[in-house]
């Protein structure tokens, strides 16, 4: 089975991760978090925030999903929004003109035709309008199940619009946000003159977003419904480089400081800036189908905050109290998907780790997430049901969901049951047994070493406490 399929099928039975409403089939580019997943997810959100928001010039915000039309107009969305569309007129399916040509570069790669990809891959990088897209598609021959009969490429908005109050029409229209940084750039002044901020500052914000992506595929890598968390930073202009450049480091570092693998890490500096960009560049992960965009930094120049003083008619200026400037301040954005992130932790934890005793061989599924991440913290095991071992067991598990989200299990041997948490990436398995009843100490099991030793029962939360 290819990676991937193996982490849907474990997030499944887990549960990590469910298809959305998936007792009525499912619904495309929508997926459901677990029990687990939650936990991971949380955890993920947690980390980000704190290392994003505790400190002295970072402020919080949480605004809301559905906006006043008009942002959408001041920040480019409702005009240029767009992915450039293709339809099969045979075969009916649409595509997305880039990824198609994507996919075609990744086939040649295959067949070892690499001058025809790198020919291909440079056409793509210069391509601007929908008619360069429409020519790259029939020069280089590209079918879908043998079909030649493509439509033109068309622009296809990708923000969902719904209507406020009982009447649908244009009037009432509003989008589901298709990014969380225009609630934090209309929310600009409010911030910082309630949080008294002097420039530089940054906003942060976790909040779901909404995109009708063409295709969605690839589990959780593109999907209608995701989350982001996203920071921006305030700055003078002039200083934005040296800001880009600060906020490249940490934010790669904060992945790494998670578990994060550098070499499934790199960085892709983009040549074709956005219209509001002066210099862009992602971290990418390196995914069971090769490297993707996990989280992109951009240097957004002033545009946005232009765009809405000019659409409000409301100043958005920064006035520095020393000297009396007036300036829009410039904006680099942190903005990573937590979806993204999750699954590209899940693939980094994955790991199918042989085992030898002696003549035997024995495969173990293990995750090894950083244990601020793993989804349950300990699990605590009697090693039978009985003799007064459960009892003992379930005070020191009540001890533990204290402070750490824990499990209890009394099935099975406890080799399996060890292989249920290294499964799922618990960092410490605990288990009583018989000496235990008799001193009170029981056996601490590391995932990741597989160590066993012995401490005193009251010492166990103390001790997740200092190792987590
Ligand atoms: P792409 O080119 O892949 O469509 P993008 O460059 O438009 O992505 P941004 O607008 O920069 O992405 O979004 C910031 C982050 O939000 C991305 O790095 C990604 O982690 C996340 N993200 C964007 N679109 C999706 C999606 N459809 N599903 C899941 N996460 C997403």
């Amino acid at each position: 089975m290819e990676l991937l399929e193996k982490i849907i099928s474990l997030s499944k039975r887990k549960g990590f991760v469910f298809q959305s409403s998936e007792i009525y089939g499912g619904l495309n580019g929508c997926w459901d978090f677990g029990p687990l997943g939650v936990e991971l997810l949380k955890n993920i959100k947690d980390e980000w925030w704190k290392a994003m928001t505790y400190r002295d010039n970072i402020e919080g915000l949480d605004a809301s999903i559905l906006m006043h039309p008009r942002t959408w107009d001041a920040s480019g969305h409702t005009v240029q929004f767009s992915d450039p569309m293709i339809d099969n007129k045979t075969t009916k399916k649409r595509f997305r003109a880039d990824n198609l040509i994507e996919e075609e570069i990744q086939k040649l790669l295959k067949k070892g035709k690499t001058e025809k990809a790198a020919e291909l891959e440079k056409k793509l990088e210069s391509a601007k309008e929908n008619e360069d897209y429409y020519n790259i598609i029939i020069e280089a021959d590209i079918h879908d199940s043998g079909s030649r009969e493509w439509t033109e490429v068309k622009n296809f908005n990708l923000m969902f619009k719904t209507f406020v109050g009982p009447v649908e029409d244009s009037s009432n229209t509003v989008y589901l946000r298709p990014e969380t940084a225009q609630g934090i750039f209309v929310n600009f002044k409010n911030v910082m003159e309630s949080g008294r901020q002097k420039i530089p500052f940054g906003i942060a914000q976790i909040g779901k977003a909404f995109r009708n992506e063409i295709n969605t595929k690839n589990f959780l890598f593109r999907t209608r419904e995701f989350e982001q968390m996203e920071m921006q930073y305030f700055v003078k202009p002039g200083t934005e480089k040296e800001s880009f450049e600060h906020w490249q480091k940490e934010r790669w570092n904060w992945y790494v400081s998670l578990g994060m693998k550098e070499e499934n890490l790199r960085w892709h500096d983009h040549e074709k800036l956005a219209h509001y960009a002066n210099f862009a560049s992602d971290i990418e992960f390196k995914f069971p189908f090769g490297f993707g965009e996990m989280e992109g930094i951009h240097s957004r120049t002033d545009f946005d905050l232009l765009k809405h003083q000019e659409y409000s008619g409301k100043k958005l200026e920064y006035v520095d109290t020393v000297n009396g400037d007036r300036f829009v301040p410039y904006v680099i954005e942190t903005s990573g998907g937590v979806s993204r992130s999750f699954m590209a932790f899940l693939c980094n934890a994955y790991e199918e780790e042989v085992i030898r005793d002696g003549e035997k061989e024995d495969v173990r599924t293990v995750l090894r997430f950083h244990k601020k991440l793993a989804p349950i913290k300990a699990a605590v095991f009697p090693l039978v049901k009985k003799d007064g071992m459960p009892e003992i067991a379930k005070e020191i598990f009540n001890d533990i969901q204290t402070t750490f989200k824990a499990q209890y299990d009394e099935s099975g041997a406890v080799g399996r049951r060890y292989r249920r948490q290294d499964e799922i990436g618990t960092p410490y398995c605990i288990t009583v047994d018989g000496q235990s009843v008799e001193d009170g100490t029981v056996t601490i099991r590391d995932r990741d070493t597989m160590d066993q030793f012995r401490i005193h029962k009251d010492e166990v939360l103390a001790y997740l406490k200092s190792n987590i």
